[in-house]
């Protein structure tokens, strides 16, 4: 006989194992039910070369116009209408850009820490669209009798280094000023002294394509002279196509042509902004608000191939002009080659540009600070 202390030991031993095997089926039991699960589950996969995916939101516009005072359609609507939804703007969504719009963005810009200039552009509307977009909080001051949405005073805009726009086209430390796609000319800056070029050219030396047109009347001087010149040495027939053009006078430039795209070309809307972006600037970008930029054409001919286009391009450094968009500097202007727009920017500059080989921009990051800011 075994003591029974043993055989005690042995049946808790016993159950012991009984234990451990029923719980080790009923796991197995699970099993199928486990992949079954996994299989449902859809497993991530891992994305190669952009660690970040930002989904859009769908109500931004897909394109970033520059829109300010005087914009219209359908990307003002849409601006109109977050700004609304954000409380900023109380008035009509009527996808036209007045002083109601401008005040509100003017407010949302500065309640968002941008630069309060009322202009929408890609820092707005980053900002705008996204979560982070503060809606609006009226600036406590004394309480107002009548609680207004809209502030009635607009927030003054933070100073920023304009230039001097009684100066003719230069900077405070006589640069150049410097229009381009990131360098935008504000909606304030005026000529110094315009003149009509009908009655201000003899006709002897230049034709006007059109009535009404105007330009710096320095710069007018200067392309007369270079002009004479040309005539003197055999190359006449000058025309002017363009001269200054204020902001608006861009935007229905630009309009045009992008209706022109959608309507001759059948291209979708976005495909006939970023189409017109290659050849008419944005409205507020285009040198011609200058006063200080003229197309030169001749009559009947395509200005590139002709011995005219060649004679300026060659001359007209010495006369304070320079040939603004040549197809070497493409990549630094941003913009393709223009042989008929030629900038002044009087003698000073422009020879030293000639002989380094500089666009403008080169020049002015070698020479000058360059006191706009970019975005
Ligand atoms: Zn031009």
């Amino acid at each position: 006989m075994r003591e029974p202390k043993t055989m005690a030991g042995i049946l808790v031993l016993l159950v012991l194992i009984v234990c451990c095997l029923v719980y080790v089926f009923k796991i197995a039991a699970l099993y199928p039910k486990v992949q079954e699960e996994i299989h449902m589950t859809p497993s991530p996969t891992p994305v190669y070369g952009n660690t970040m995916i930002v989904t859009p939101d769908p109500a931004a516009p897909t394109t970033v116009p520059i829109l300010k005072n005087g914009s219209k359609g359908i990307n003002v609507t849409q601006l109109q209408t977050r700004l609304a939804e954000l409380g900023y703007l109380t008035g009509q969504i009527d996808g036209v850009f007045g002083n109601g719009t401008e005040a509100a963005l003017i407010a949302f810009q500065s309640q968002n820490g941008l630069t309060a200039d009322g202009i929408a552009g890609e820092a707005t509307f980053s900002i705008l669209y996204s979560d982070a977009a503060k809606a609006y909080t009226e600036v406590t001051q004394a309480p107002s009798p009548v609680p207004t949405l809209v502030p009635t005073q607009t927030p003054t805009p933070e100073p920023t280094p304009t230039p001097d726009v009684r100066t003719r086209g230069y900077v405070v430390d006589g640069m150049p000023i410097l229009v381009n796609k990131s360098h935008l000319l504000p909606d304030t800056y005026e000529p110094y002294e315009l003149v009509e070029l009908n009655s201000y050219c003899p006709a002897s030396v230049v034709k006007i394509k059109y009535t009404d047109m105007w330009a710096e009347k320095e710069a007018v001087d200067a392309l007369l002279s270079l002009l004479e010149a040309g005539i003197a040495q055999g190359e006449g027939n000058w025309q002017i196509s363009a001269a200054y053009r204020t902001v608006a006078q861009q935007q229905t430039l630009f309009d045009r042509q992008v209706n022109s795209y959608i309507k001759n070309n059948g291209l979708s809307r976005s495909k006939a902004i970023s189409a017109t972006r290659k050849t008419v600037a944005d409205p507020g970008t285009s040198e011609h608000h200058l006063g200080l930029a003229f197309d030169i054409t001749i009559p009947g001919k395509t200005f590139g191939s002709t011995s005219q286009a060649k004679w300026l391009a060659e001359n007209c450094w010495d006369y304070g002009f320079i040939l603004r968009y040549t197809e070497e500097k493409q990549q630094i202007t941003g913009f393709l080659a223009e042989p008929w727009h030629f900038r002044y920017v009087g003698t000073e500059h422009s020879r030293i540009m000639h002989e380094e080989n500089l666009c403008l921009e080169e020049y002015l990051e070698a020479y000058g600070n360059i006191t706009f800011e970019d975005e």
